[in-house]
């Protein structure tokens, strides 16, 4: 066992979409001023958290909750730089159709967001949306909200992308090595993983799945899901499904229940239900998809984007870390305030912020005055574990 004498202004714990993003917000204009250690159980980019699966929906008019409306237009504005600074691309405009019930949960709410901030959108009748884009058929009682910046990121490149930026802007990051605790000490923090002991000044907790075992005060709180995605081929008139001619869909296909449609950039249509997935022990994951997952979702397909024959081409699983009321946690924590902040309970809709997220991580550990209001966000609305 090594003990790094030398401090570290800050230690990142977890180097997923949340932690990737902080170690990168944190040396970004900094030249090699600010001593930064990442460290991570695994190699990221990988295909064991919340990460993984080549592409994310990002979207604007934001049904969950009009608060995520500036997070996303920063996030938009980072990766812009991000692939500038790259010369990667990372986001792929498609445009972004959120269809529904008009009064459902999806429509509904992202109808609202768009009007509170002004989102260049369309309201459109289901055969308006058929008329449009003829691969999709919504039902008659359904309203599609058309967005116009919306689109894909590739996960794997933005974290490969933010990880690599950091690590040549003078970021210190550890693979392949577990933090197995931390404590606060008078004048910092100490992370023990099962390499070494390092000390910092500050540290950021991005564990995803794995937040419980790093914040055992969230154990109870956080339910890690299991979920499904599926890719599938169209068998004709694939053209209508291309990412050229088919937007990023999420389907409220039942009331409160939804699916979701990324297209098809060479590699098939990818679909998966949003939750609905069974609750895993991060560390004891069924990584096989069963026939019975791909079936429920090729009906889905059938149904409401019937123009094509589904070929079941290739699944995967990941996982959503949620809260109970599917928000965020993005706080100093709440006994260590002074010296520990806690990012990555993303309950499956993080991804499309973390360039954001990252950036307002950085702030917090570093007592910069967060850019935005943070209030939903709070860890102390939930009951903690003592
Ligand atoms: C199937 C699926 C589809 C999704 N679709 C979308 C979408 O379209 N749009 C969108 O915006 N979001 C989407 N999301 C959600 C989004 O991908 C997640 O919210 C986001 O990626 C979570 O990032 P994270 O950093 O919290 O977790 P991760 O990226 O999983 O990072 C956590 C990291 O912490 C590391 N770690 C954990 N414990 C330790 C430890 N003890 N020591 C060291 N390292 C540790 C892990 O190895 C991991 O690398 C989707 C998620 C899934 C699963």
């Amino acid at each position: 066992m090594t003990t790094h004498e030398r401090p570290y202004d800050v230690i990142v714990a977890g180097l997923g979409a949340m932690g990737s993003a902080t170690v990168y917000a944190l040396t970004r204009g900094q030249g090699h001023s600010r001593r930064v250690l990442g460290i991570d159980r695994f190699s990221p980019p990988h295909s064991l958290g919340s990460s993984h699966g080549r592409t994310r929906i990002i979207r604007e008019a934001y049904f969950e909750h009009p608060t995520y409306v500036p997070i996303v237009r920063r996030a938009f504005d980072l990766w812009h730089e991000l692939e500038v600074t790259t010369g990667r691309t990372l986001y792929t405009r498609t445009r972004g159709l959120t269809l529904g019930a008009e009064d459902g949960m999806l429509a509904r709410g992202a109808r609202e967001s768009a009007e509170q901030f002004d989102v260049p959108h369309r309201v459109l009748s289901a055969a308006e949306v058929t008329r449009e884009f003829p691969g999709l058929e919504p039902t008659g009682e359904m309203v599609g909200v058309l967005e116009d910046r919306a689109g894909v990121l590739f996960p794997e490149d933005c974290i490969a992308a933010m990880l690599g930026v950091a690590e040549r802007s003078g970021a210190e990051l550890r693979r392949n090595e577990i933090v197995v605790a931390w404590e606060e000490t008078g004048n910092g923090v100490v992370v023990k993983t099962t390499a070494g002991e390092y000390r910092a000044a500050r540290l950021v907790i991005a564990g995803g799945a794995w937040m419980p075992q790093l914040v055992p005060e969230l154990a109870g709180t956080l339910a890690v899901e299991r979920q499904p995605i599926h890719w599938f081929v169209p068998s004709s008139d694939s053209d209508y499904y291309s990412a050229a001619r088919c937007p990023v869909t999420l389907w409220e296909y039942a009331r409160d229940r939804t699916f979701y449609t990324l297209p098809d950039f060479g590699d098939g249509l990818k679909a998966a239900v949003h939750y609905e997935g069974q609750s895993v022990d991060p560390d004891h994951v069924n990584r096989a998809s069963s026939p019975d997952e791909a079936a429920r979702i090729a009906e889905l397909l059938r149904c409401f984007m019937p123009k094509a024959e589904w070929q079941l081409r290739e699944s995967s699983v990941c996982l959503y870390t949620n809260t109970p009321d599917l928000h965020f946690i993005i706080d100093r924590h709440p006994s260590h305030a002074g010296r520990v902040v806690v990012v990555s309970a993303c309950s499956g809709h993080g991804f499309k912020f973390a360039a954001a997220i990252g950036e307002i991580a950085a702030d917090l550990v570093t007592d910069a005055t967060p850019r935005f209001d943070l209030d939903m966000f709070r860890m102390t609305r939930f009951q903690l574990r003592a």
